[in-house]
């Protein structure tokens, strides 16, 4: 046989979910609001019209016009994907060669890294400060020192939660030659877009997805938006009918709907202030077990716990699932009634766990 299967892939494994039902999903950051009422009739009258015979639009010319007028931008610079996933999968697959090396920060969004694997794209991990933000000084000088030719990261930041202020990140776009991917897939939670001035650059793509809040992870939509010519490209590179009838209908009515994304984008803040602050009077009561909660400008929040496994695995015998990542936790808004539930139940574990340590003594 001739064929050999390719060496980087070769030891590649299937991502695994979180398995089994849980009553409280806090652990992939999606909204924990479903569509209203309003939404969901208009869509229903939708699919009755669609011709499921034909392809869908391929540039989704409809919801990229209801994205532009949500968020101010012309949509000549907005192409829509199955998902950010699929676009950031299409830039590493498509926009690098053998001579590029992207970078990517620690910690950061973990499928970066794992699309530059794929694609047998060189990566390069430029460290945060201590306390987990980011120095755009030594990120600017990394990226000279190791001829750096793109870079990828999220702001406001998955999994710390923190964010970069927009003058910081103007400063990293304008000071650098290398293209710049900016994730900013939690934006809606925080007002530092560089949104409204992505045609001024010529190395900037920005990336949002509808998974977070606009609450719509189970359609799959995602956009890409930087200036023509690389929007050209894209859309020259991507799979012609990407974004499928449904999709594009889903996405269209709730985009289009701004009122309701504005009070969902309000809301969800609401309860990411109640469960920080319920997180911070637990921190409080046992600093010995929780010794830092991050401060947070997306919809979850970021800690540090000294046991995090026995906590991660205590939570999910409660029927919560969280996201537990070695000495981090990493917890999702739900409404005030389910935060309140997960204050319950940490409060109880966090207990038992200090009365355990203070016995070791
Ligand atoms: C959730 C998330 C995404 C994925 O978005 P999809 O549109 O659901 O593929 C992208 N980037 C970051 C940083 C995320 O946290």
């Amino acid at each position: 046989m001739n064929y050999t299967i390719p060496q980087r892939i070769e030891q590649m494994t299937p991502y695994e979910p979180i398995t089994g039902e849980y009553e409280l999903r806090l652990d992939a950051n999606e909204s924990y609001r479903s569509l209203s009422e309003d939404q969901l009739s208009r869509i229903v009258e939708g699919l009755r019209t669609l011709s499921y015979n034909r392809y869908p639009d391929p540039y989704a010319v409809k919801l990229c016009r209801a994205f532009g007028d949500l968020y101010g931008i012309d949509p000549k610079f907005v192409t829509a994907g199955n998902g950010s996933d699929e676009l950031i999968a299409l830039l590493c697959g498509t926009f690098f060669t053998d001579r590029d090396t992207v970078a990517v920060f620690s910690q950061d969004f973990s499928m970066y890294r794992v699309y530059c694997e794929t694609y047998g794209v060189a990566c390069k991990v430029i460290p945060k400060r201590e306390d987990l933000t980011i120095d755009v000084d030594a990120a600017l000088e990394f990226i000279q020192r190791e001829k750096i030719t793109a870079l990828i990261f999220s702001n406001p930041c998955n999994p710390t939660s923190i964010g970069l202020k927009a003058e910081e990140v103007r400063r990293l776009v304008s000071q650098t030659d290398a293209l710049v991917i900016l994730d900013e897939a939690y934006m809606d939670f925080w007002d530092q877009s560089l949104l409204s001035e992505v045609e001024r650059y010529e190395n900037l793509i920005i990336l949002k997805t509808c998974s977070k809040a606009i609450g719509l992870a189970g359609i799959r939509l995602g956009f890409l938006i930087a200036n023509e010519k690389i929007t050209k490209l894209v859309r020259a590179v991507k799979s012609p009918y990407n974004v499928n009838l449904m999709t594009q209908l889903y996405g269209e009515a709730v985009l289009s709907d701004r009122e309701g994304v504005r009070s969902a984008a309000k809301e969800l803040i609401q309860s990411k202030w109640d469960l920080e602050e319920k997180i911070r009077s637990l921190a409080r009561e046992f600093p010995e077990e929780i010794p830092m909660v991050y401060p947070s400008d997306t919809n979850f929040v970021f800690l540090r716990a000294k046991h995090g496994k026995e906590i991660f695995e205590s939570l999910l015998t409660e029927s919560i699932a969280i996201r537990y990542m070695g000495d981090y936790l990493r917890i999702s808004t739900g409404s005030k009634e389910e935060n309140q539930r997960l204050y319950q139940a940490l409060s109880k574990i966090l207990s038992q766990l200090s009365q355990k340590g203070g016995e070791q003594k």
